[in-house]
Protein backbone atom coordinates (compact mmCIF):
# COMPACT_ATOMS: atom_id res chain seq x y z
CA UNK A 1 0.00 0.00 0.00
CA UNK A 2 1.52 3.21 -0.75
CA UNK A 3 2.17 5.65 1.65
CA UNK A 4 0.25 8.56 2.12
CA UNK A 5 0.69 12.34 3.85
CA UNK A 6 -1.11 15.71 3.96
CA UNK A 7 1.22 18.62 2.86
CA UNK A 8 -0.37 22.02 4.34
CA UNK A 9 1.63 24.66 2.33
CA UNK A 10 2.77 25.10 -0.61
CA UNK A 11 5.60 27.55 -0.16
CA UNK A 12 8.84 26.75 -1.72
CA UNK A 13 9.18 24.52 0.92
CA UNK A 14 6.32 22.82 1.41
CA UNK A 15 5.87 22.32 -2.61
CA UNK A 16 8.78 20.69 -2.87
CA UNK A 17 8.07 18.37 -0.25
CA UNK A 18 5.09 17.43 -1.94
CA UNK A 19 7.14 16.74 -5.45
CA UNK A 20 9.48 14.66 -3.84
CA UNK A 21 6.95 12.81 -2.27
CA UNK A 22 5.57 12.19 -5.12
CA UNK A 23 8.54 11.21 -7.04
CA UNK A 24 9.18 8.84 -4.34
CA UNK A 25 6.23 7.02 -5.03
CA UNK A 26 3.86 8.31 -2.02
CA UNK A 27 0.24 9.93 -2.30
CA UNK A 28 -0.52 13.42 -1.35
CA UNK A 29 -3.14 15.65 -0.49
CA UNK A 30 -1.53 18.93 -0.59
CA UNK A 31 -3.33 22.02 0.91
CA UNK A 32 -3.12 25.75 0.88
CA UNK A 33 -5.21 28.91 0.96
CA UNK A 34 -4.36 30.53 -2.12
CA UNK A 35 -5.60 29.50 -5.29
CA UNK A 36 -2.86 29.98 -7.06
CA UNK A 37 -1.02 28.35 -5.27
CA UNK A 38 -3.26 24.85 -5.54
CA UNK A 39 -3.27 25.23 -8.80
CA UNK A 40 0.41 24.70 -9.41
CA UNK A 41 0.17 21.58 -7.32
CA UNK A 42 -2.67 20.46 -9.52
CA UNK A 43 -0.78 18.38 -11.76
CA UNK A 44 1.72 17.04 -9.23
CA UNK A 45 -0.12 16.16 -6.24
CA UNK A 46 -2.32 13.19 -5.86
CA UNK A 47 -5.07 16.10 -4.44
CA UNK A 48 -4.97 19.61 -4.35
CA UNK A 49 -7.29 21.76 -2.41
CA UNK A 50 -8.09 25.29 -1.42
CA UNK A 51 -8.27 25.53 2.74
CA UNK A 52 -7.58 27.40 5.57
CA UNK A 53 -6.56 24.89 7.79
CA UNK A 54 -6.77 27.09 10.92
CA UNK A 55 -11.13 26.16 10.39
CA UNK A 56 -11.65 22.86 12.13
CA UNK A 57 -14.47 21.87 10.45
CA UNK A 58 -12.65 21.99 7.01
CA UNK A 59 -10.18 19.87 7.81
CA UNK A 60 -12.43 17.52 8.88
CA UNK A 61 -14.50 17.89 6.29
CA UNK A 62 -11.67 16.77 4.21
CA UNK A 63 -10.89 13.69 6.13
CA UNK A 64 -7.47 14.89 7.31
CA UNK A 65 -7.83 12.01 10.36
CA UNK A 66 -7.46 9.01 7.96
CA UNK A 67 -3.81 10.52 7.32
CA UNK A 68 -0.86 8.99 9.21
CA UNK A 69 1.48 11.96 8.74
CA UNK A 70 0.49 15.29 8.37
CA UNK A 71 3.38 17.96 7.35
CA UNK A 72 2.58 21.59 8.23
CA UNK A 73 4.68 23.67 6.06
CA UNK A 74 3.40 27.20 6.90
CA UNK A 75 6.00 29.57 7.66
CA UNK A 76 5.80 33.58 8.15
CA UNK A 77 2.14 33.18 9.39
CA UNK A 78 3.32 31.52 12.61
CA UNK A 79 -0.42 32.02 13.88
CA UNK A 80 -1.81 29.86 10.84
CA UNK A 81 0.80 27.42 11.59
CA UNK A 82 0.42 27.14 15.33
CA UNK A 83 -3.30 26.94 14.90
CA UNK A 84 -2.71 24.51 12.56
CA UNK A 85 -0.94 22.60 14.77
CA UNK A 86 -2.93 22.80 17.38
CA UNK A 87 -6.63 21.50 15.77
CA UNK A 88 -4.36 18.67 14.24
CA UNK A 89 -3.62 17.64 17.36
CA UNK A 90 -6.72 17.49 18.98
CA UNK A 91 -8.14 15.66 15.34
CA UNK A 92 -5.45 12.98 16.46
CA UNK A 93 -3.52 13.01 13.42
CA UNK A 94 -0.98 9.92 14.79
CA UNK A 95 2.39 11.92 13.19
CA UNK A 96 2.88 15.92 12.82
CA UNK A 97 6.41 17.41 11.34
CA UNK A 98 5.78 21.20 11.29
CA UNK A 99 8.66 23.75 10.04
CA UNK A 100 9.22 26.41 12.17
CA UNK A 101 10.21 29.91 11.62
CA UNK A 102 12.51 30.83 14.85
CA UNK A 103 13.51 29.62 18.33
CA UNK A 104 10.45 30.56 19.97
CA UNK A 105 7.99 29.24 17.27
CA UNK A 106 9.82 25.62 17.27
CA UNK A 107 9.63 25.83 21.63
CA UNK A 108 5.49 26.82 21.09
CA UNK A 109 5.28 23.89 18.83
CA UNK A 110 6.99 21.47 21.08
CA UNK A 111 5.18 22.73 23.80
CA UNK A 112 1.75 21.46 21.06
CA UNK A 113 3.07 18.09 21.06
CA UNK A 114 4.46 17.92 17.46
CA UNK A 115 6.39 14.78 16.80
CA UNK A 116 9.09 16.66 14.77
CA UNK A 117 9.97 20.29 14.33
CA UNK A 118 12.48 21.59 11.24
CA UNK A 119 13.69 24.78 10.54
CA UNK A 120 15.34 24.61 6.71
CA UNK A 121 16.78 27.60 6.39
CA UNK A 122 18.79 27.27 9.56
CA UNK A 123 19.54 23.83 8.99
CA UNK A 124 20.51 24.36 5.43
CA UNK A 125 22.73 27.59 6.50
CA UNK A 126 24.60 24.65 8.82
CA UNK A 127 25.19 22.12 6.24
CA UNK A 128 27.00 25.18 3.70
CA UNK A 129 28.86 26.37 6.72
CA UNK A 130 30.44 23.13 7.05
CA UNK A 131 30.85 22.61 3.04
CA UNK A 132 32.62 25.85 2.68
CA UNK A 133 34.62 25.08 5.70
CA UNK A 134 36.22 21.89 5.20
CA UNK A 135 36.97 20.60 1.24
CA UNK A 136 36.39 16.95 2.77
CA UNK A 137 32.94 17.08 3.67
CA UNK A 138 30.27 16.57 1.56
CA UNK A 139 27.67 16.95 3.72
CA UNK A 140 26.48 17.31 7.48
CA UNK A 141 23.70 16.80 8.98
CA UNK A 142 22.47 17.85 12.52
CA UNK A 143 21.34 15.44 15.02
CA UNK A 144 21.09 17.78 18.32
CA UNK A 145 22.75 20.28 19.29
CA UNK A 146 25.93 19.15 19.57
CA UNK A 147 26.58 16.06 17.74
CA UNK A 148 26.08 15.40 13.77
CA UNK A 149 26.41 12.53 10.96
CA UNK A 150 28.53 14.16 8.31
CA UNK A 151 29.76 12.68 4.83
CA UNK A 152 33.56 12.93 4.49
CA UNK A 153 35.58 11.71 1.66
CA UNK A 154 38.80 10.09 1.98
CA UNK A 155 42.16 11.96 0.48
CA UNK A 156 45.93 10.82 0.88
CA UNK A 157 46.83 10.42 4.55
CA UNK A 158 44.42 7.78 5.79
CA UNK A 159 44.61 6.42 2.04
CA UNK A 160 45.32 2.66 2.37
CA UNK A 161 45.17 1.81 6.63
CA UNK A 162 42.87 0.06 8.05
CA UNK A 163 40.03 1.36 10.99
CA UNK A 164 42.31 -0.26 13.49
CA UNK A 165 45.35 0.79 12.64
CA UNK A 166 43.75 4.47 12.60
CA UNK A 167 42.21 3.61 16.30
CA UNK A 168 39.47 6.24 15.24
CA UNK A 169 36.97 5.65 17.81
CA UNK A 170 39.42 5.52 20.69
CA UNK A 171 41.84 8.34 19.63
CA UNK A 172 39.03 10.53 18.23
CA UNK A 173 35.54 9.32 19.90
CA UNK A 174 34.13 9.00 16.35
CA UNK A 175 32.29 6.06 15.24
CA UNK A 176 32.23 5.35 11.25
CA UNK A 177 28.67 3.51 10.41
CA UNK A 178 29.25 2.99 7.02
CA UNK A 179 31.79 3.86 4.06
CA UNK A 180 30.69 4.09 0.57
CA UNK A 181 33.02 2.79 -2.20
CA UNK A 182 31.73 3.91 -5.55
CA UNK A 183 28.35 2.30 -5.86
CA UNK A 184 28.14 0.23 -2.70
CA UNK A 185 27.77 0.74 0.94
CA UNK A 186 29.34 -1.26 3.50
CA UNK A 187 27.19 -0.44 6.98
CA UNK A 188 29.11 -1.16 10.17
CA UNK A 189 32.33 -1.18 8.62
CA UNK A 190 34.71 -4.03 10.74
CA UNK A 191 37.60 -2.85 12.13
CA UNK A 192 40.18 -4.54 10.09
CA UNK A 193 38.52 -3.11 6.84
CA UNK A 194 40.67 -0.85 4.60
CA UNK A 195 40.08 2.80 3.60
CA UNK A 196 40.39 3.47 -0.23
CA UNK A 197 41.40 6.92 -1.84
CA UNK A 198 37.93 8.27 -2.70
CA UNK A 199 36.12 5.91 -0.29
CA UNK A 200 33.48 8.45 1.68
CA UNK A 201 33.25 8.20 5.33
CA UNK A 202 29.54 8.36 7.23
CA UNK A 203 30.92 9.01 10.50
CA UNK A 204 28.65 9.82 13.49
CA UNK A 205 30.08 12.01 17.11
CA UNK A 206 30.12 15.22 18.80
CA UNK A 207 30.49 18.18 16.62
CA UNK A 208 34.11 19.29 18.07
CA UNK A 209 35.01 15.56 17.64
CA UNK A 210 34.15 14.96 14.36
CA UNK A 211 36.32 18.26 13.33
CA UNK A 212 38.77 17.36 15.45
CA UNK A 213 39.24 14.16 13.30
CA UNK A 214 38.82 16.13 10.21
CA UNK A 215 41.66 18.28 10.78
CA UNK A 216 44.08 16.00 11.80
CA UNK A 217 43.36 13.12 9.23
CA UNK A 218 42.69 15.33 5.92
P1 LIG B 1 8.84 29.23 1.70
O1 LIG B 1 8.90 27.75 1.86
O2 LIG B 1 8.55 29.63 0.29
O3 LIG B 1 9.95 29.98 2.34
P2 LIG B 1 7.44 30.34 3.86
O4 LIG B 1 8.08 29.53 4.89
O5 LIG B 1 7.92 31.72 3.69
O6 LIG B 1 7.53 29.62 2.46
P3 LIG B 1 4.78 31.11 3.63
O7 LIG B 1 5.00 31.54 2.23
O8 LIG B 1 4.47 32.12 4.66
O9 LIG B 1 5.94 30.24 4.15
O10 LIG B 1 3.65 30.02 3.71
C1 LIG B 1 3.65 28.89 2.92
C2 LIG B 1 2.26 28.68 2.38
O11 LIG B 1 1.35 28.50 3.44
C3 LIG B 1 1.75 29.85 1.55
O12 LIG B 1 1.58 29.40 0.20
C4 LIG B 1 0.45 30.24 2.22
O13 LIG B 1 -0.58 30.53 1.29
C5 LIG B 1 0.11 28.99 3.02
N1 LIG B 1 -0.77 29.30 4.15
C6 LIG B 1 -0.67 30.34 5.01
N2 LIG B 1 -1.69 30.34 5.89
C7 LIG B 1 -2.45 29.25 5.60
C8 LIG B 1 -3.63 28.69 6.15
N3 LIG B 1 -4.27 29.24 7.20
N4 LIG B 1 -4.14 27.57 5.59
C9 LIG B 1 -3.53 26.98 4.54
N5 LIG B 1 -2.41 27.46 3.98
C10 LIG B 1 -1.87 28.58 4.49
P1 LIG C 1 36.42 -0.61 21.63
O1 LIG C 1 37.26 -1.01 22.77
O2 LIG C 1 36.68 0.84 21.21
O3 LIG C 1 34.95 -0.88 21.81
P2 LIG C 1 36.54 -3.01 20.15
O4 LIG C 1 36.74 -3.80 21.37
O5 LIG C 1 35.21 -3.04 19.50
O6 LIG C 1 36.92 -1.48 20.42
P3 LIG C 1 37.68 -3.50 17.58
O7 LIG C 1 36.33 -3.64 17.01
O8 LIG C 1 38.71 -4.53 17.22
O9 LIG C 1 37.69 -3.44 19.14
O10 LIG C 1 38.24 -2.11 17.18
C1 LIG C 1 39.50 -1.66 17.62
C2 LIG C 1 39.54 -0.18 17.49
O11 LIG C 1 39.27 0.20 16.14
C3 LIG C 1 38.49 0.55 18.31
O12 LIG C 1 38.91 0.83 19.62
C4 LIG C 1 38.29 1.80 17.53
O13 LIG C 1 39.24 2.77 17.85
C5 LIG C 1 38.51 1.35 16.11
N1 LIG C 1 37.23 1.06 15.45
C6 LIG C 1 36.70 -0.12 15.17
N2 LIG C 1 35.52 -0.01 14.52
C7 LIG C 1 35.32 1.32 14.37
C8 LIG C 1 34.29 2.13 13.78
N3 LIG C 1 33.23 1.58 13.20
N4 LIG C 1 34.44 3.47 13.84
C9 LIG C 1 35.49 4.04 14.43
N5 LIG C 1 36.48 3.33 15.00
C10 LIG C 1 36.42 2.00 14.99
CA1 LIG D 1 10.33 31.93 3.64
Amino acid sequence: MKKEFVVIGLGRFGGSIVSELIELGANVMAIDITPSKVDEYADIATQAVVADTTDESALLSLGIRNFQHVIVAIGENIQASILTTLILKEIGVPKLTVKAQNEYHKKLLEKLGADHIVRPERDMGIRVANNVLSNNILDYLELSEEHSIAEIIVDGKVAGRTIIELNIRAKYGINIVAIKRQESIMISPQADEEILEGDVLIVIGSDSDIHNFEKKLF
